[in-house]
């Protein structure tokens, strides 16, 4: 049997991400030796099986994380706190315990509370993903050139953060260290505000006349269907994220409405080099992006 980082591997939410994680660990054999599968929803774990994402699919968290060195949350952020509560009493000594959640302040301030001594919190955050869910949506290579994010608290053990950094290693990401802080004020410009701006956009142009409506379908060109994409993604998740991110999601949303006032300002009074340089400034972001392999 090749060296594997962890014995007993349990992810605990099977969608998109949870999914995604337990095709790599199945495919590669060198994440963990053994994969344990869990789901709070019986028609989750029964399609689990079918597709074999794990050796056992078990519903119920306790039974799922019994003998296992790596405890993997794969759940909505709102869930975390109530799923690591419920564990947390059957963990093995020595266990890490790591996740995958989009807010990593609200993790912290949930779990190191209920965090026992003899575990290790390794919260991390994948910068992976598409506007599917559930299990059937997940791949193997979802996280192939992508950063995964790690918001270790201070004092963790250093052994451990190097195991989970290992595991994305072995998904094919790259790993940074950061302040959960930070982290959740860097997300709510890059991810959490182009969500809610999709989001609205949407709701806009349902609100319009009937007629105008049907226009806006029919006509979408690329700019309102790139919308249309993002604001496909799951509802429970992104309330999830914007109520566990509220304070730096609102803050970067005054600051946008702020250079959207000073847009609107400039087209009102026709200043013309004030218009090219903003479209100037976000042409020079995608370059950026193309060129780091990250658009
Ligand atoms: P998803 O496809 O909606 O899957 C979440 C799964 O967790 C569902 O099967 C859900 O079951 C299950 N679940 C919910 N509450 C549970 C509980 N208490 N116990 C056990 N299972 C439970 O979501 P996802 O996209 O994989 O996202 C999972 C996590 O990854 C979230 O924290 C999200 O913030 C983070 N994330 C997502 C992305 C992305 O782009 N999707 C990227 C990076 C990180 P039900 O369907 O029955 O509720």
């Amino acid at each position: 049997m090749p060296e594997a980082v962890f014995q007993r591997l349990t992810l605990i939410g099977l969608g998109l991400i949870g999914s995604s994680l337990a095709r790599r660990a199945m495919q590669t054999g060198t994440i963990a030796h053994e994969i344990v599968a869990c789901d709070a929803s019986p028609a989750v774990c029964t399609r689990a099986r079918e597709l074999g994402l794990a050796h056992r699919v078990e519903q119920d968290p306790v039974a799922a994380v019994a003998g296992a060195d790596c405890v993997l949350l794969c759940v909505p952020v709102g869930a975390l706190g109530a799923v690591a509560a419920e564990i947390m009493p059957h963990l093995a000594p020595g266990t890490v315990l790591s996740d995958v959640g989009s807010t990593k302040q609200s993790m912290l301030r949930e779990i190191l509370p209920i965090l026992r001594q003899d575990v290790s919190l390794v919260p991390g955050h994948p910068l992976a993903g598409t506007e599917y869910s559930g299990p059937d949506s997940g791949f193997a290579t979802l996280f192939e050139g992508r950063w995964c994010l790690l918001t270790p608290p201070e004092g963790t053990d250093r052994n451990a953060v190097a195991h989970i950094q290992k595991l994305w290693h072995l998904c094919g990401a790259m790993t940074r260290e950061m302040d959960a802080a930070h982290h959740d004020r860097v997300l709510a410009i890059v991810s959490h505000l182009p969500h809610l701006l999709a989001f609205t956009i949407c709701g806009t142009a349902d609100d319009l006349a009937d007629e105008t409506r049907d226009e806006v379908l029919e006509f979408a060109a690329t700019g309102f269907r790139d919308f249309t994409r993002i604001a496909a993604s799951d509802p429970v998740m992104w309330r999830d994220i914007f109520l566990n991110n509220r304070e730096a999601l609102l803050e970067m949303l005054a600051r946008f409405m702020e250079d959207a006032q000073a847009m609107a300002r400039a087209i009102r009074w026709g200043d013309e080099s004030f218009i090219v340089d903003r479209i100037e400034r976000g042409r020079a972001i995608r370059r950026s992006l193309i060129e780091i392999k990250q658009a």
